[in-house]
Protein backbone atom coordinates (compact mmCIF):
# COMPACT_ATOMS: atom_id res chain seq x y z
CA UNK A 1 0.00 0.00 0.00
CA UNK A 2 1.23 3.39 -0.71
CA UNK A 3 0.77 6.27 1.13
CA UNK A 4 -2.60 7.67 1.63
CA UNK A 5 -3.09 11.42 0.76
CA UNK A 6 -3.31 12.94 4.13
CA UNK A 7 -3.11 16.49 4.65
CA UNK A 8 0.87 17.65 4.17
CA UNK A 9 3.58 17.70 6.91
CA UNK A 10 3.62 21.42 7.86
CA UNK A 11 6.88 22.96 8.57
CA UNK A 12 7.22 23.23 12.51
CA UNK A 13 7.56 26.67 12.46
CA UNK A 14 3.97 26.99 11.32
CA UNK A 15 2.17 25.04 13.97
CA UNK A 16 0.25 26.39 16.34
CA UNK A 17 0.35 25.50 20.36
CA UNK A 18 -3.18 24.84 20.00
CA UNK A 19 -2.92 22.55 17.16
CA UNK A 20 0.09 20.83 18.45
CA UNK A 21 -1.67 20.11 21.53
CA UNK A 22 -4.49 18.46 19.94
CA UNK A 23 -4.56 14.48 19.54
CA UNK A 24 -6.76 14.47 16.37
CA UNK A 25 -4.41 17.56 14.54
CA UNK A 26 -1.37 15.03 16.02
CA UNK A 27 -3.44 12.06 14.20
CA UNK A 28 -4.41 13.75 10.35
CA UNK A 29 -0.80 15.76 10.24
CA UNK A 30 1.15 11.95 11.05
CA UNK A 31 4.48 12.09 8.93
CA UNK A 32 3.93 9.34 6.16
CA UNK A 33 7.46 10.01 3.73
CA UNK A 34 10.52 11.02 3.70
CA UNK A 35 9.86 14.72 2.53
CA UNK A 36 7.15 14.76 5.46
CA UNK A 37 10.09 13.47 7.53
CA UNK A 38 12.60 15.78 6.00
CA UNK A 39 10.70 18.71 8.29
CA UNK A 40 12.33 17.16 11.53
CA UNK A 41 15.22 15.21 10.28
CA UNK A 42 16.48 14.55 7.05
CA UNK A 43 16.38 11.02 6.39
CA UNK A 44 19.53 9.57 5.25
CA UNK A 45 20.33 7.78 1.85
CA UNK A 46 19.82 4.40 3.09
CA UNK A 47 16.83 5.08 5.14
CA UNK A 48 15.49 6.74 1.85
CA UNK A 49 16.20 3.59 0.21
CA UNK A 50 14.73 1.10 3.16
CA UNK A 51 11.29 3.42 3.22
CA UNK A 52 10.75 2.51 -0.49
CA UNK A 53 11.75 -0.99 -0.38
CA UNK A 54 9.38 -1.25 2.85
CA UNK A 55 6.50 0.59 1.44
CA UNK A 56 4.43 -2.71 0.48
CA UNK A 57 5.68 -4.87 3.95
CA UNK A 58 5.98 -1.56 6.60
CA UNK A 59 5.14 1.57 5.85
CA UNK A 60 6.23 3.86 8.33
CA UNK A 61 3.82 6.46 10.21
CA UNK A 62 5.20 8.79 12.94
CA UNK A 63 3.39 11.61 14.92
CA UNK A 64 4.80 15.14 14.69
CA UNK A 65 5.17 14.84 18.42
CA UNK A 66 7.63 11.45 18.11
CA UNK A 67 8.99 13.21 15.23
CA UNK A 68 10.31 16.21 17.26
CA UNK A 69 12.03 14.35 19.61
CA UNK A 70 14.24 12.94 17.16
CA UNK A 71 17.70 14.33 16.99
CA UNK A 72 18.55 15.80 13.63
CA UNK A 73 22.43 15.35 14.22
CA UNK A 74 22.68 11.89 15.27
CA UNK A 75 22.59 9.37 12.44
CA UNK A 76 22.05 6.96 15.25
CA UNK A 77 19.41 8.66 16.85
CA UNK A 78 17.65 5.86 19.29
CA UNK A 79 14.15 7.79 19.05
CA UNK A 80 14.24 7.77 14.92
CA UNK A 81 15.74 4.24 14.96
CA UNK A 82 12.25 2.75 16.57
CA UNK A 83 10.22 4.40 13.74
CA UNK A 84 11.98 5.04 10.54
CA UNK A 85 12.74 1.73 8.16
CA UNK A 86 15.95 0.17 8.13
CA UNK A 87 17.75 -1.73 4.96
CA UNK A 88 18.30 -4.38 8.08
CA UNK A 89 14.79 -4.64 7.96
CA UNK A 90 15.09 -6.90 4.56
CA UNK A 91 17.74 -9.32 5.74
CA UNK A 92 16.51 -11.64 9.05
CA UNK A 93 15.71 -15.08 7.62
CA UNK A 94 14.69 -16.87 10.84
CA UNK A 95 11.68 -14.43 11.50
CA UNK A 96 8.34 -14.88 11.68
CA UNK A 97 4.77 -12.90 11.31
CA UNK A 98 3.33 -14.36 14.34
CA UNK A 99 6.24 -15.73 16.54
CA UNK A 100 3.78 -16.57 19.87
CA UNK A 101 1.66 -18.13 17.29
CA UNK A 102 -1.46 -15.65 18.42
CA UNK A 103 -3.52 -16.46 15.36
CA UNK A 104 -3.15 -19.97 16.74
CA UNK A 105 -4.36 -18.98 20.01
CA UNK A 106 -7.55 -17.60 19.14
CA UNK A 107 -10.65 -18.57 19.83
CA UNK A 108 -12.13 -15.41 17.64
CA UNK A 109 -10.68 -12.93 15.46
CA UNK A 110 -8.40 -11.08 18.14
CA UNK A 111 -9.19 -12.42 20.80
CA UNK A 112 -5.61 -13.81 22.13
CA UNK A 113 -5.81 -16.71 24.99
CA UNK A 114 -2.55 -18.14 26.42
CA UNK A 115 -3.28 -18.37 30.09
CA UNK A 116 -6.61 -20.19 31.08
CA UNK A 117 -7.81 -16.63 33.08
CA UNK A 118 -6.78 -14.13 30.98
CA UNK A 119 -7.22 -12.78 27.28
CA UNK A 120 -5.56 -10.31 25.29
CA UNK A 121 -8.26 -8.42 23.52
CA UNK A 122 -6.63 -6.97 19.89
CA UNK A 123 -9.45 -4.21 19.67
CA UNK A 124 -8.14 -2.30 16.54
CA UNK A 125 -5.34 -2.33 14.43
CA UNK A 126 -4.49 0.86 14.33
CA UNK A 127 -1.70 2.87 16.59
CA UNK A 128 -0.39 6.40 16.42
CA UNK A 129 2.73 5.47 14.57
CA UNK A 130 4.47 2.20 13.74
CA UNK A 131 7.17 0.49 15.21
CA UNK A 132 9.77 -0.75 13.56
CA UNK A 133 10.20 -4.08 16.21
CA UNK A 134 5.74 -4.15 16.74
CA UNK A 135 5.30 -8.12 17.43
CA UNK A 136 1.77 -7.44 15.93
CA UNK A 137 3.37 -5.86 12.88
CA UNK A 138 1.23 -8.83 11.10
CA UNK A 139 -1.62 -6.79 11.25
CA UNK A 140 -0.94 -3.00 12.28
CA UNK A 141 -2.33 -0.52 9.48
CA UNK A 142 -3.20 -3.35 7.37
CA UNK A 143 -7.39 -3.28 6.79
CA UNK A 144 -7.92 -6.92 6.91
CA UNK A 145 -6.88 -6.83 10.61
CA UNK A 146 -9.47 -4.19 11.49
CA UNK A 147 -12.21 -4.77 14.34
CA UNK A 148 -15.80 -4.23 12.50
CA UNK A 149 -18.42 -3.77 15.29
CA UNK A 150 -20.05 -6.91 14.80
CA UNK A 151 -16.53 -8.53 15.26
CA UNK A 152 -16.12 -6.19 18.87
CA UNK A 153 -19.58 -7.75 19.19
CA UNK A 154 -18.46 -11.58 18.83
CA UNK A 155 -15.15 -11.45 21.26
CA UNK A 156 -17.31 -9.84 23.97
CA UNK A 157 -19.90 -12.43 23.51
CA UNK A 158 -17.02 -15.03 24.12
CA UNK A 159 -15.68 -13.24 26.92
CA UNK A 160 -19.04 -13.19 28.77
CA UNK A 161 -19.45 -16.86 27.81
CA UNK A 162 -16.19 -17.88 29.62
CA UNK A 163 -15.98 -17.53 33.56
CA UNK A 164 -12.81 -18.39 33.89
CA UNK A 165 -11.86 -15.20 32.33
CA UNK A 166 -11.13 -12.58 34.77
CA UNK A 167 -8.71 -10.16 33.23
CA UNK A 168 -9.13 -8.60 30.33
CA UNK A 169 -6.17 -6.50 28.15
CA UNK A 170 -7.32 -4.27 25.79
CA UNK A 171 -4.43 -3.49 23.34
CA UNK A 172 -4.39 -3.65 19.26
CA UNK A 173 -3.07 -1.64 17.38
CA UNK A 174 -3.21 0.82 20.09
CA UNK A 175 -7.50 1.02 22.13
CA UNK A 176 -6.45 4.70 23.10
CA UNK A 177 -6.24 5.56 18.98
CA UNK A 178 -10.56 4.83 19.55
CA UNK A 179 -12.93 7.90 19.76
CA UNK A 180 -13.99 8.20 23.52
CA UNK A 181 -17.21 7.53 22.37
CA UNK A 182 -15.60 3.95 20.89
CA UNK A 183 -13.89 3.79 24.19
CA UNK A 184 -16.63 4.38 26.56
CA UNK A 185 -19.17 1.82 25.20
CA UNK A 186 -16.30 -1.08 25.09
CA UNK A 187 -15.16 -0.53 28.84
CA UNK A 188 -18.77 -0.25 29.94
CA UNK A 189 -19.74 -3.66 27.82
CA UNK A 190 -16.46 -5.22 29.47
CA UNK A 191 -18.04 -3.60 33.12
CA UNK A 192 -21.16 -5.51 32.97
CA UNK A 193 -19.73 -8.90 32.80
CA UNK A 194 -19.22 -9.94 36.57
CA UNK A 195 -16.62 -12.13 35.86
CA UNK A 196 -14.09 -9.95 34.25
CA UNK A 197 -12.81 -8.34 37.11
CA UNK A 198 -9.77 -6.17 35.92
CA UNK A 199 -9.45 -4.50 32.54
CA UNK A 200 -5.80 -3.37 31.37
CA UNK A 201 -4.96 -0.90 28.70
CA UNK A 202 -1.82 -1.54 26.77
CA UNK A 203 -1.04 1.57 25.35
CA UNK A 204 1.92 3.75 23.14
CA UNK A 205 -0.03 6.67 23.32
CA UNK A 206 1.29 8.35 26.41
CA UNK A 207 5.43 7.82 24.83
CA UNK A 208 4.20 8.97 20.85
CA UNK A 209 1.10 11.01 21.15
CA UNK A 210 0.72 11.97 24.86
CA UNK A 211 -1.88 14.77 24.20
CA UNK A 212 -4.47 11.91 23.55
CA UNK A 213 -4.65 11.60 27.72
CA UNK A 214 -7.49 14.45 28.05
CA UNK A 215 -9.72 15.27 30.79
CA UNK A 216 -12.64 13.79 28.99
CA UNK A 217 -10.51 10.38 28.29
CA UNK A 218 -9.32 10.37 32.45
CA UNK A 219 -13.23 10.97 33.24
CA UNK A 220 -14.34 7.77 31.14
CA UNK A 221 -11.08 5.54 32.60
CA UNK A 222 -12.70 6.88 36.03
CA UNK A 223 -16.05 5.91 35.81
CA UNK A 224 -14.85 2.14 34.93
CA UNK A 225 -12.32 0.67 37.39
CA UNK A 226 -10.37 -1.27 38.32
CA UNK A 227 -8.43 -0.19 34.99
CA UNK A 228 -4.66 -0.56 34.98
CA UNK A 229 -2.36 1.18 32.30
CA UNK A 230 0.77 -0.54 30.47
CA UNK A 231 2.54 1.90 28.46
CA UNK A 232 6.14 1.76 26.83
CA UNK A 233 8.99 3.87 26.61
CA UNK A 234 12.23 2.66 25.35
CA UNK A 235 14.50 5.41 26.03
CA UNK A 236 15.32 7.86 28.53
CA UNK A 237 14.71 10.63 26.12
CA UNK A 238 11.31 9.87 25.88
CA UNK A 239 10.84 11.12 29.33
CA UNK A 240 9.51 14.23 28.11
CA UNK A 241 7.26 16.90 30.20
CA UNK A 242 4.33 16.41 27.98
CA UNK A 243 4.76 12.54 28.49
CA UNK A 244 4.98 12.51 32.23
CA UNK A 245 2.01 15.34 32.34
CA UNK A 246 0.20 12.16 30.31
CA UNK A 247 1.50 9.53 33.10
CA UNK A 248 0.13 12.13 36.28
CA UNK A 249 -3.21 12.79 34.22
CA UNK A 250 -3.47 9.05 34.24
CA UNK A 251 -2.53 8.10 37.53
CA UNK A 252 -4.77 10.99 39.23
CA UNK A 253 -7.88 9.30 37.55
CA UNK A 254 -6.68 6.27 39.64
CA UNK A 255 -5.07 3.78 37.03
CA UNK A 256 -2.30 2.50 38.18
CA UNK A 257 0.80 3.11 35.33
CA UNK A 258 3.62 0.44 34.41
CA UNK A 259 6.42 0.19 31.79
CA UNK A 260 6.52 -2.43 29.76
CA UNK A 261 10.10 -1.83 27.35
CA UNK A 262 11.28 -3.94 24.68
CA UNK A 263 15.43 -4.81 24.62
CA UNK A 264 17.14 -2.84 21.89
CA UNK A 265 19.87 -2.95 20.33
CA UNK A 266 21.95 -0.20 19.91
CA UNK A 267 18.49 2.07 21.60
CA UNK A 268 18.87 0.88 25.23
CA UNK A 269 20.96 -2.70 25.99
CA UNK A 270 23.70 -0.37 27.65
CA UNK A 271 23.95 -0.03 31.66
CA UNK A 272 23.83 4.01 31.54
CA UNK A 273 20.31 4.41 29.35
CA UNK A 274 18.75 1.42 30.74
CA UNK A 275 19.12 2.52 34.27
CA UNK A 276 18.40 6.38 33.38
CA UNK A 277 14.68 5.24 31.67
CA UNK A 278 14.21 2.91 34.99
CA UNK A 279 15.13 5.84 37.31
CA UNK A 280 13.05 8.70 34.95
CA UNK A 281 10.03 6.53 34.96
CA UNK A 282 10.71 5.96 38.95
CA UNK A 283 10.53 10.17 39.09
CA UNK A 284 7.32 9.70 36.77
CA UNK A 285 5.63 7.52 39.59
CA UNK A 286 5.29 4.89 36.22
CA UNK A 287 6.63 1.45 37.27
CA UNK A 288 9.53 -0.45 35.49
CA UNK A 289 7.07 -3.79 35.00
CA UNK A 290 9.01 -5.75 31.56
CA UNK A 291 11.65 -5.60 29.54
CA UNK A 292 11.24 -7.50 26.52
CA UNK A 293 13.51 -10.05 24.87
CA UNK A 294 12.99 -8.52 21.21
CA UNK A 295 10.96 -11.51 19.25
CA UNK A 296 12.03 -13.82 16.51
CA UNK A 297 9.82 -11.24 14.36
CA UNK A 298 10.12 -10.92 10.46
CA UNK A 299 12.46 -7.92 10.27
CA UNK A 300 13.77 -7.11 13.60
CA UNK A 301 17.43 -9.09 13.51
CA UNK A 302 19.58 -6.11 14.01
CA UNK A 303 17.20 -5.20 17.29
CA UNK A 304 17.61 -8.29 18.44
CA UNK A 305 20.44 -9.06 21.84
CA UNK A 306 21.58 -12.27 22.98
CA UNK A 307 20.00 -13.69 26.13
CA UNK A 308 23.17 -13.89 27.67
CA UNK A 309 23.74 -10.06 27.76
CA UNK A 310 20.36 -9.05 28.32
CA UNK A 311 20.69 -11.39 32.02
CA UNK A 312 24.18 -9.55 32.37
CA UNK A 313 22.27 -6.05 31.71
CA UNK A 314 19.98 -6.75 34.55
CA UNK A 315 21.91 -7.89 36.88
CA UNK A 316 24.20 -5.08 36.86
CA UNK A 317 20.99 -2.90 37.76
CA UNK A 318 21.33 -4.59 40.86
CA UNK A 319 22.40 -2.79 44.02
CA UNK A 320 22.90 0.12 41.71
CA UNK A 321 19.25 1.48 41.88
CA UNK A 322 16.09 1.02 43.77
CA UNK A 323 14.76 -2.36 43.67
CA UNK A 324 11.49 -1.70 42.26
CA UNK A 325 12.79 0.11 39.70
CA UNK A 326 14.30 -2.70 37.99
CA UNK A 327 11.92 -4.47 35.83
CA UNK A 328 11.49 -7.87 34.93
CA UNK A 329 13.50 -9.40 31.67
CA UNK A 330 11.23 -11.45 30.08
CA UNK A 331 11.14 -13.55 26.94
CA UNK A 332 7.22 -13.80 25.70
CA UNK A 333 6.61 -17.59 24.48
CA UNK A 334 3.73 -19.37 22.59
CA UNK A 335 3.39 -21.20 26.08
CA UNK A 336 3.25 -16.90 27.60
CA UNK A 337 5.89 -15.26 29.31
CA UNK A 338 9.18 -16.91 30.63
CA UNK A 339 11.28 -14.79 33.14
CA UNK A 340 14.87 -14.59 32.36
CA UNK A 341 17.01 -15.43 35.28
CA UNK A 342 19.42 -17.99 34.87
CA UNK A 343 17.57 -20.09 36.73
CA UNK A 344 14.99 -20.22 34.23
CA UNK A 345 17.72 -21.21 31.64
CA UNK A 346 17.55 -25.06 30.38
CA UNK A 347 20.78 -24.00 28.12
CA UNK A 348 22.23 -22.98 25.55
CA UNK A 349 22.17 -25.21 21.88
CA UNK A 350 24.12 -23.84 19.74
CA UNK A 351 22.17 -20.68 18.09
CA UNK A 352 19.50 -21.73 20.46
CA UNK A 353 18.54 -21.15 23.58
CA UNK A 354 16.22 -23.21 26.04
CA UNK A 355 14.17 -22.05 28.63
CA UNK A 356 11.26 -23.36 30.83
CA UNK A 357 7.97 -21.67 30.89
CA UNK A 358 5.09 -21.07 33.75
CA UNK A 359 3.28 -24.84 33.01
CA UNK A 360 7.03 -26.48 32.97
CA UNK A 361 6.75 -26.60 29.13
CA UNK A 362 10.76 -26.35 27.54
CA UNK A 363 10.88 -23.75 24.48
CA UNK A 364 13.33 -23.03 22.13
CA UNK A 365 14.46 -19.69 21.25
CA UNK A 366 16.88 -19.35 18.20
CA UNK A 367 19.06 -16.34 19.63
CA UNK A 368 22.37 -16.30 18.01
CA UNK A 369 25.09 -15.29 20.24
CA UNK A 370 26.35 -12.96 17.50
CA UNK A 371 22.97 -11.88 16.48
CA UNK A 372 22.56 -9.65 13.78
CA UNK A 373 24.66 -7.07 12.43
CA UNK A 374 26.00 -5.04 14.54
CA UNK A 375 25.27 -1.15 14.36
CA UNK A 376 25.02 -0.51 17.47
CA UNK A 377 27.09 3.06 17.55
CA UNK A 378 30.27 2.81 20.33
CA UNK A 379 29.06 3.84 23.85
CA UNK A 380 26.05 2.00 23.54
CA UNK A 381 26.89 -1.48 24.37
CA UNK A 382 26.94 -2.96 27.50
CA UNK A 383 30.92 -3.15 28.06
S1 LIG B 1 2.58 1.15 19.65
FE1 LIG B 1 2.66 -1.05 20.20
S2 LIG B 1 1.15 -2.05 18.87
FE2 LIG B 1 1.57 -0.01 18.01
S3 LIG B 1 3.19 -0.29 16.50
FE3 LIG B 1 4.20 0.23 18.43
S4 LIG B 1 4.65 -1.74 19.42
FE4 LIG B 1 3.10 -2.12 17.81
Amino acid sequence: MGPLAWPPAPRPEAISAADWCDWTWQMRHRVRSAAELAAWRAPRADEHAAIDALAERFRFVITPYYASLMDPEDPACPIARQVVPQLGELEDPDGLPDPLDEVAHSPVKNLVRVYPDRVAFCVNNECALYCRYCLRKRMVGEPDWAMKKRELEQALGWIRATPAIRDVLLTGGDPLVFSDDKLAWLLGELRAIPHVEIVRLGTRLPVTLPFRVTDDLCRILAEHHPIWVNTHFNHPRELTAEAADACDRLLRAGCPVGNQSVLLRGINDDLPTMQALCEGLIRMRVRPYYCYQAQLLEGTAHFRVPIERGLELFESLRGRTSGFAIPVYVLDTPHGKVPLARSRLRGRDGDFVVVEAWNGALWRERNPLDAASDDAPAGRRTP
